[in-house]
């Protein structure tokens, strides 16, 4: 109650907007995912790594929007490119001179795509591909699993969501390995596919074991089924995201957040053999429209930041800057004895209240809610942003010094909140 009403006095302009939008938006907001008590923090502006809400309070911005704001809030090279796609024109209403282009960096990227599709967000590429595997397999069943997020209409989180599309899911436990394969084989003459992510982004960081993502390939395939595997997070682990890292061919890849350069973007991709579907000179093809599918900010962005700002090389010495961030985080609860304990991989990673195994989202129930909230509250009193659910997405705006400060103040923190 007391960080509560701190955070709360010290914010009044953020309130004053708050309550000026709550006459317009459902609780003032458009973006559940950011929504948090009192009353959700206001943003004003944004350079590199340090966003500066309304009341002028400036914070050292580590939730990296949700992985989509990997090169901070005003990258040169990126705002070069979108400066580009306005001087030729925006809404051009047809095919474009970047869309093909940043195409052939996405299939040159990431292994298990030989053909491409954009869309504009990750949840529209996770309904194309699902869609996309119904319409190849002529099958109808999904398997989803228990905790997973692919997108506000596609979040298989505690309890039904009444409002995720009406598809025929099975939803099985993540990193299950003998129930999961189970459930495939009971369904196998009419499973469309399995969807799944390979590290649960939103449900908390879990990694998936390798050995459940190699059960997956080989029963999905036995059963006829295609293989979907949700990149829209994890797209940037190593080289070629999770998969290249894995050694894991999917089907389908979806991906999003980063690669449209910040700009909205998303794509689905895979077998030139299921995607042909969607060619439009073959008959019965299917079809897939969307006014801003090809939007030259997007494509313009994308092919800058695949190209100039993360590359191969780029990618993979953040992946390892975030693993030992993770370790060193470990280190500080270790040290403050506080439950507390990060989890993921690479550069995105989750403080979760609570000792112990975090490899299902099922781990998760024992996790100290409170405390979480008041480390976060803590947090942002000495500036710095992470999402209020413990999630830190590392962008490469967010350097060793600031990386450094951080760690002092988490230590500061825990070591305070630990009395
Ligand atoms: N899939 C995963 C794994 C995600 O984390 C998200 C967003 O957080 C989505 C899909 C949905 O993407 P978008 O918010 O662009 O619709």
């Amino acid at each position: 109650v007391e960080a509560r009403s701190r955070y709360a006095e010290r914010r009044p302009k953020s309130l004053a907007v708050h309550q000026r939008a709550c006459e317009v938006m459902p609780g003032g907001n458009t973006r559940t995912v950011l929504y948090h008590g009192p009353f959700p923090l206001r943003l004003a502006h944004g350079e590199g790594a340090v966003a500066t809400d309304a009341d002028g309070h400036r914070y050292l911005n580590l939730l990296g929007e949700y992985t989509a704001g990997l090169f901070g809030h005003s990258h040169p090279v990126i705002r070069a490119a979108i400066d580009a796609a306005l001087d030729g024109g925006v809404n051009l209403g047809g095919h474009n001179m970047f869309e093909a282009e940043l195409a052939r960096h996405v299939v040159a990227r990431f292994t298990a795509i030989e053909r491409v599709r954009f869309t504009n967000s990750g949840t529209e590429a996770n309904l194309m591909a699902i869609a996309t595997a119904r319409a190849f397999t002529k099958r109808s069943k999904v398997l989803v699993f228990r905790g997973g997020y692919h997108g506000g209409l596609l979040y298989f989180g505690g309890g039904g969501i009444p409002i995720n599309a009406p598809y025929d899911f099975i939803v099985a436990p993540y990193n299950d390995t003998d129930a999961t394969a189970r459930l495939i084989r009971e369904n196998a003459s009419d499973l469309a596919c399995v969807l799944t992510e390979a590290m649960m982004g939103s449900g908390g960081c879990i990694p998936a074991r390798p050995a459940f993502l190699a059960m997956l390939r080989e029963e999905t395939h036995a059963a006829g089924a295609l293989l979907i595997l949700d990149e829209v997070m994890t797209s940037r682990f190593g080289r070629s995201g999770a998969h290249g890292l894995l050694g894991l061919r999917p089907d389908l890849v979806t991906l999003g957040k980063w690669i449209g350069g910040g700009m909205s973007f998303g794509a689905f991709g895979g077998r030139a053999e299921i995607m042909a579907m969607y060619d439009p000179e073959r008959p019965g093809s299917l079809p897939h429209a969307g006014t801003f599918n090809n939007n030259v900010l997007s494509m313009s962005a994308g092919i800058a930041a695949l190209t100039q700002v993360f590359t191969p090389e780029i990618a993979e010495a953040l992946h390892a800057r975030g693993e030992r961030l993770r370790e060193r985080l470990n280190e500080v609860f270790r040290k403050a004895d506080v439950a507390l304990q990060a989890s993921g991989q690479g550069s995105l990673m989750n403080i979760h209240g609570f000792r112990g195994p975090v490899s299902t989202p099922d781990d998760l129930a024992a996790s100290d809610d409170r405390l979480k909230e008041l480390v976060f509250l803590d947090l942002l009193e000495r500036g710095f942003y992470l999402a209020r659910r413990g999630f830190i997405a590392l962008s490469l705006a967010v350097d060793d010094a600031a990386t450094e400060q951080f760690l002092t103040a988490l230590q500061d923190v825990v070591t305070e909140r630990r009395h």
